[in-house]
């Protein structure tokens, strides 16, 4: 055994680059001799985070920020010294809309995440029929199940159907770019799902632990004033201490001498005591293949799906729409391509020059094939649908069009099972993690937890090997 422990982790997005910066701070904190490596195939670290200036506007590719109630990110922001940089939502202007084939209807009142939480506040909404009022507000007297279902089951079982279809659907499949009909609740929304099991009803939960209150001082959603890459950025100088390669493709991993194993690809060749896999689920299948077959493996059946984001700009002047809210998004016969569409320039200030209004819209391949259009012919599209959706007649000033491919990880039913699987399979395999947002789950705070508890076995795990 050599006297450092190498430690080689694959992928340099916010999971790879939180589980470097965690395992930095445990190896300085206790000494534990790690000899980090990352590397990323692509030539940039950050993965599918990405923001970019043009003139006075701020455009993200990717995540455009995270919410504030999961600690995680927030956390993570101050230590490295961005505190002053976050940016809050402007709550005084909080309303999300759902479009329907009825055009645009808020969300109803009083409800905490996805739950009716304040029946009088909820009863006044104008968006459901008193019978769909009536049903999600009987919440509470529907007995939990014990097992696992879709994220459709359990919101038709416990709300009812118009409510899932008005207000849960659009809602989540726009977190996830995903289907609910396939979606595993308790891997999508475990907190709901534990709410289920541990106090028998959602109301129930949340009026024990509010996801928000009055005295929470930041507001709901959070965001870094020069993009999210910033986080990118300030995680990359916090490990400094770490090998960083980019641009290494092909790599493979395969055992190696004394529970050792060998990361060989174009770009860097190295024998490593640990590996930590920070990739996408079907990456991470087959870097394994040289120890376990991927056709066997259960993370190659993790699917994904892909996003398109639409940057429109406008000249505030000419927009008739009041943008009186944060966006909105579709439900599912809506007439329509778009999925989502956040009114930037009302969530968040700083994002584009005052004279202009900034939307970002979203279309995924998540619950329907996404239409082949070209870049152009996508922008056309869209701006003609908002045209129509918001009743304006101005041309844009501005549009951006970024893809991703097959990004987004769908926890489907059956999901932790897949990974606890996966898990038993590598566990002939000491030494070798998985992190990611396939874990535990996509947010931004979700993948930087899921980084630290990772670092924190891994550090355990070389306690054990420098003792023994
Ligand atoms: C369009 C979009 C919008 C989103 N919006 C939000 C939002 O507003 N708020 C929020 O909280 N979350 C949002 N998310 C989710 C969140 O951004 C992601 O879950 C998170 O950034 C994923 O990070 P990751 O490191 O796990 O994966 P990735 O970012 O996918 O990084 C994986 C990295 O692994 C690399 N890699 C792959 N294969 C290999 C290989 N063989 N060898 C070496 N490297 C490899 C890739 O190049 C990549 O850099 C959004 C996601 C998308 C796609």
């Amino acid at each position: 055994m050599p006297s450092r422990l190498r430690v080689g982790i694959v992928g340099g997005g916010l999971s790879g680059l939180a589980v470097a910066y965690y395992l930095t701070r445990e190896n300085s904190a206790d000494g534990l001799g790690l000899d980090i490596t990352l590397l990323e195939k692509s030539p940039r670290l950050g993965g599918v985070i990405r923001s970019r200036r043009v003139g006075d506007f701020l455009l993200e590719d990717g995540p455009e920020a995270f919410v504030s109630y999961k600690p995680a990110a927030s956390r993570l922001v101050e230590e490295l010294g961005l505190g002053a940089d976050l940016l809050g939502s402007r709550d005084d202007r909080r309303k999300v809309y759902v479009l329907d084939h009825d055009g645009l209807n808020p969300l109803p009142k009083g409800m905490v995440f996805l739950a009716p939480v304040r029946r009088r506040a909820f009863w006044s909404t104008a968006s459901l029929s008193l019978a769909g009022k009536i049903r999600a507000l009987l919440e509470p007297w529907v007995p939990p199940t014990r097992k696992d279902a879709s994220v459709q089951e359990f919101f038709q079982r416990r709300l009812g159907r118009e409510f899932t279809r008005r207000v849960a659907e659009p809602l989540v499949s726009a977190i996830y770019g995903g289907n609910i009909r396939h979606l595993s609740v308790a891997s999508a929304l475990p907190l709901l799902y534990r709410m289920e099991q541990s106090q028998g009803s959602l109301r129930k939960g949340f009026l024990r632990r509010p996801l928000e209150s009055s005295s929470q001082p930041l507001s709901l959603f959070l965001t870094l004033r020069k993009g999210m890459e910033q986080l990118v950025d300030a995680l990359r100088k916090h490990v400094d201490g770490v090998t960083i390669r980019t641009g290494v493709s092909g790599l493979r991993l395969t055992p190696s001498s004394g529970g050792s194993y060998l990361l060989k690809g174009k770009g860097f060749e190295g024998v490593q005591d640990m590996v930590i896999l920070s990739t996408p689920a079907p990456a991470a299948s087959r870097l394994l293949a040289g120890l376990v077959s991927e056709e066997d493996s259960p993370l190659s059946r993790v699917p994904y799906t892909t996003t398109r984001i639409i940057y429109l700009a406008y000249r505030r002047s000419e927009f008739s729409h009041p943008l009186n809210g944060f966006g909105f998004v579709a439900a599912e016969g809506a007439d329509t391509v778009l999925d989502a569409c956040t009114w930037v320039s009302s969530k968040f200030d700083e994002r584009c020059p005052p004279d202009s209004v900034l939307l970002r819209c979203a279309v995924h391949d998540g619950r329907r094939r996404r239409e082949p259009m070209s870049e152009d012919e996508s922008v056309t599209r869209v701006h003609r649908e908002l045209r129509r959706i918001l009743g304006i007649s101005c041309t844009p000033t501005l549009h951006h069009v970024w893809d991703h491919g097959p990004a987004m990880p769908q926890p489907v039913v059956g999901h932790s099972a897949r990974i606890e699987s996966s898990r038993a399979g590598l566990r002939r395999f000491p030494g070798i993690y998985l992190t990611g947002a396939f874990i535990g789950g996509v947010g931004i705070p979700d993948c930087i937890e899921t980084g630290r508890r990772v670092a924190e076995e891994v550090a355990d795990d070389a306690r054990n090997r420098n003792r023994g």
